[in-house]
């Protein structure tokens, strides 16, 4: 069986996967800021992370995975300044804070479904782990980890000898980031809160969601929900934990230290990230930003099949950027409905999964997650010398790991049709387009097109030519 190597960024290598349980795995995957929908960047994250579980699970691994909901305390400068996003939202809106997270955190599950993300074992909100949150607060200060600023308790990142371990970064280049948000209370420019205490009566906005602590009203910072929470739910099992590569710097690097002063040990042992779904020349798709895209409006409102984001996706190695368009997003739908309707055309006939084939797709996905080559194989299987029946089992079993529905083909689809099973009329007017093609008359082909569509068939373009099916009545 080949071996399954992941990329580590604590080691910046690819290391061969070993978990702390044979034959199980704890995954902790940092969840969405519930103040707005998520957008097709923070899509990609999630995607990834799906990725990374079917294949743990193809490689015989029972997976637990643990997601949060960031339901309060991350702030609109990820170094604890700013307003906190949730309840800044709410101001905005009129709303209650606790009926924007919660209908945000809904839209969010829908968009896993949307794209055949499988749920995790445990969602987690940050507003319901409170006493978990506080308790560990309260052990670092025990030890001498954290101080006390006028607006909040702070975590002394001077004292973590080995505070920039994740981020690979000189430890003054670290604080040279963080300058950029002042607070002259703080040590170091790298410290962070872990408790905020909420705007005085006089002074500020009331905020909606406080809470009693040791230290006085106020509410957990950003970083302290997903130490607690995995420590919480993944106790021995502290393997693997995901993001996207933003988080590497501050988020998971202040996890780590926090973590590793309260327990004194191994905080996670596989740290991965993805890298940015970016959009026009290269500019990172943000919630902050008015280039952010939905699910929803870029897909599910214009009728595109949502799992042909999921097959762009797979399209890009995760440690590479990937560029967004709305062209490419039409290529990925038309190249999804194309494989699905290969792979109805190889009929219902039970076959047997190809050994070879299969060592072949388990050899790129172990790989580190290659996805594209793995892609590349679904393809060569499709122009292999298997019989159709072995091909088609073979293609549904890479399915479970790729979740792309291959096994429906698209609305509408009854058979694929040959050009002799035309009606006279429709066969003149596909060899006429195909000139034209050919010509790159594109203006006459797509009035073709209209034609034969107007007389009731689908017509798709494939690379080998189109693929015509008759319209469902
Ligand atoms: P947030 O809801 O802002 O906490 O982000 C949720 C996840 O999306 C995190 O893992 C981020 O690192 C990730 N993320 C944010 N923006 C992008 C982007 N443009 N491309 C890929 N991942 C992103
Ligand atoms: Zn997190």
């Amino acid at each position: 069986m080949t071996k399954l190597f992941l990329y580590n960024t604590l080691s910046r290598r690819k290391e061969e996967f070993k978990p702390i349980k044979a034959g199980a795995v704890g995954l902790y995957t940092c969840g969405p800021t519930v103040y707005n929908y998520a957008h097709l960047g923070n899509l990609r994250s999630y995607l990834f992370e799906d990725f990374l579980v079917r294949i743990l699970q193809y490689n015989g691994y029972a997976v637990r995975r643990v997601m949060n909901i960031t339901d309060v305390g991350h702030l609109t400068g990820d170094r604890d300044m700013g307003e906190d996003k949730v309840e800044a939202g709410a101001a905005r809106t009129g709303k209650s804070a606790w009926k924007i997270t919660e209908f945000f955190a809904t839209a969010f599950k829908q968009d896993l479904v949307a794209l055949n993300i499988l749920a995790p074992d445990i969602w987690c909100k940050a507003t319901d782990h409170l006493p978990e949150q506080i308790a560990m607060i309260k052990i670092l200060e025990d030890k001498g980890y954290t101080y006390k600023t006028a607006d909040g308790i702070y975590f002394d990142t001077a004292k973590v000898p080995d505070y920039n371990k994740l981020s690979h970064l000189p430890l003054e280049e670290l604080k040279e980031g963080a300058r950029v948000e002042k607070n002259p209370e703080k040590k170091n420019p790298t410290d962070f809160a872990l408790w905020k205490f909420s705007p005085s009566a006089d002074g500020g906005r009331k905020r909606q969601m406080e809470w009693d602590s040791p230290w006085g009203v106020g509410f957990p910072g950003w970083h302290i929900e997903c130490s607690a929470m995995s420590l919480k739910y993944l106790q021995n099992q502290l393997d693997i934990h995901c993001g996207g590569i933003d988080h590497i710097n501050i988020h998971h690097t202040n996890e780590i230290a926090q973590s590793e002063a309260a327990t004194g040990k191994k905080f996670f042992n596989y740290w991965m990230h993805n890298a940015f779904l970016n959009i026009a020349g290269g500019k990172k798709m943000a919630k902050s930003e008015d280039n952010f895209l939905t699910l929803e409006k870029t897909f599910i409102e214009k009728g595109i099949d949502p799992l042909a984001y999921r097959f762009a996706a797979l399209q890009v190695h995760y440690r590479k950027p990937m560029e967004y368009s709305e062209e490419g997003m039409r290529q990925a739908e038309s190249g999804l409905k194309n494989l699905r309707l290969h792979v109805k055309a190889l009929g219902d006939e039970q076959g047997k999964v190809n050994h070879d084939f299969k060592e072949e797709f388990l050899g790129a996905i172990n790989n580190d997650l290659n996805m594209p080559e793995a892609l590349a194989i679904v393809s060569s299987v499709l122009k292999s010398k298997l019989s159709e029946a072995d091909k088609s089992a073979t293609i549904l079993e890479f399915d479970k790991v790729l979740g792309l529905d291959l096994n429906k083909a698209g609305e509408g689809a009854e058979q694929i049709l040959e050009l002799t099973d035309l009606p006279a009329l429709i066969q003149e007017m596909i060899l006429k387009r195909q000139i034209a093609r050919q010509e790159r008359n594109w203006e006459l082909s797509d009035q073709l097109r209209k034609d034969i569509e107007d007389s009731g068939y689908i017509m798709e373009d494939a690379k080998s030519g189109y693929i015509l099916r008759k319209r469902k009545e």
